[in-house]
């Protein structure tokens, strides 16, 4: 549950406290849980603090009167303080699951049940704001001093009742640079292939937040490790040892870049041959958005053509290569096993910049209609070719290129 990107006034822990001081003074238990407690303790700055509380959602609406209840979530209310959005949930055990995903029924409980039905044991203390205390039930601050991803409880059962859980250990394990308890390790061998009943919604936002963290590579080794990778993406690694493409993409990236981190992956695990299926498998696989399927298919198959076509083509050939959108992408990631190509290739584009990569078109289709000339097949080949003498810097005015246009019409070999 991520709020929006709204940012208010002072700080969101700030106004968290005030939530959970309001909520104590009326009489109830309100604390800070799962991810802030931990980010807290890491000394990390926490997205988002959500607050857990006895106080049912009435009673949340008696003391923030504009509190609203968060559409699917059962119990969890969201309050706006200072402009930031907080969310208080009410203490809950959760019944049993038969669909491996949502329980099938909540009740109100005490805050050590609710800490019951929480995953790891980093994600499972709460705060007191107030009284500056922390609750641990399960040892979670030992484990995250020793940097270790341990499920609640019996992790079989854990992973049992939800089989995301192993990729969350995963995406935890690489976020912080933890490793994974041995018996929960051993839990998420036994289950790998469970996740094939997990929604790939919340598959794919797992795999996303995870390629999208500078831990990227780290994440998939424990996904190869683990066996996961194969049940995410439906098919085995054809060459996980060459891994270092992930390695090289630097940083966190923005959403708009998960593209980049997707080629990596597939060049990681030797899967670059057919970019046209492979993107289109990842699609269904990880419910990619139409933008990220085709980033992912042009970086694969760019970086293919930078391999085979960049010492043969002209300056007309390398212009209009490196005016692709995932060009920069592309030549990056052929880096990684033809650094010697891939500098070339830069600097050569660094020295083609000054000219223009992809100026404006001289001479446009309409203004070919307008001159008389027929629609048909040579028409946007005439069209290209013009352009192409416009890049190699041959012509530099819509006269010039309506008369080499011209000539090319009257030379029918001439075009291509
Ligand atoms: P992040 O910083 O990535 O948001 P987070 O720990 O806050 O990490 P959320 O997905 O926001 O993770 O969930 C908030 C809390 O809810 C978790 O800390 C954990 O206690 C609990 N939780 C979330 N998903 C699950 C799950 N699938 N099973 C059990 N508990 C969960
Ligand atoms: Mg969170």
């Amino acid at each position: 549950m991520e709020p929006e990107a709204a940012r208010g006034r002072g700080s969101a822990e700030r106004a968290a406290s005030e939530i959970a001081n309001r909520l104590q003074q009326a009489g109830h238990k309100a604390f800070f849980a799962g991810g802030c407690v931990r980010d807290r303790l890491l000394g990390l700055k926490a997205e988002d603090f959500d607050i857990a509380t006895s106080a049912t959602p009435e009673d949340v609406q008696n003391v923030f009167p504009k509190a609203r209840g968060v559409g699917e979530f059962f119990g969890v209310m969201l309050v706006y303080k200072n402009g930031w959005p907080v969310q208080v949930a009410t203490f809950r055990k959760e019944g049993p699951y038969t669909d491996h995903r949502r329980p099938d029924h909540v009740s109100e409980a005490t805050v050590e049940e609710d800490s019951a039905r929480r995953d790891f044991t980093i994600n499972g203390m709460y705060w007191d704001p107030v009284g500056e205390q922390l609750v641990d039930f399960h040892g979670g601050e030992q484990d995250l001093a020793e940097n270790l991803i341990r499920a609640i409880g019996r992790p079989v059962d854990r992973l049992e009742e939800d089989h995301l859980r192993m990729l969350r250990a995963v995406r935890f394990a690489a976020r912080f640079g933890f490793q994974i308890e041995a018996g929960t390790e051993k839990a998420i061998l036994e289950h790998r292939l469970g996740l094939a009943g997990i929604s790939k919604e919340r598959i794919g936002e797992e795999i996303r937040r995870m390629l999208l963290n500078p831990n990227r590579s780290i994440a998939a080794g424990f996904l190869e490790s683990l066996g996961l990778a194969e049940s995410v993406l439906g098919h085995a690694s054809s060459g996980w040892d060459n891994a270092n493409h992930l390695d090289s993409v630097n940083g966190s990236l923005p959403r708009s870049q998960y593209a980049t981190a997707l080629a990596a992956w597939a060049l990681d695990r030797g899967l670059d041959v057919q970019p046209d299926v492979l993107a289109s498998n990842w699609r269904e696989q990880l419910m990619l958005s139409n933008v990220d399927r085709d980033g992912l298919r042009d970086i694969l198959k760019i970086k293919g053509r930078l391999k085979r076509e960049w010492n043969d083509l002209g300056v007309a050939g390398h212009k209009r290569l490196a005016s692709l959108a995932w060009f920069e992408s592309a030549r990056s990631l052929l880096g990684v096993a033809d650094s010697k190509l891939a500098d070339q290739i830069a600097s050569r584009v660094e020295s083609l910049r000054p000219s223009g990569l992809a100026p404006p078109r001289l001479l446009g289709g309409a203004v070919l209609l307008e001159a008389g000339f027929p629609p048909g097949p040579r028409f946007s080949d005439i069209i290209e070719a013009v352009y192409d003498a416009q890049l190699e810097g041959q012509i530099h005015t819509p006269e010039e290129a309506m008369g080499l246009a011209k000539e090319i019409w009257g030379n029918p070999d001439s075009a291509n």
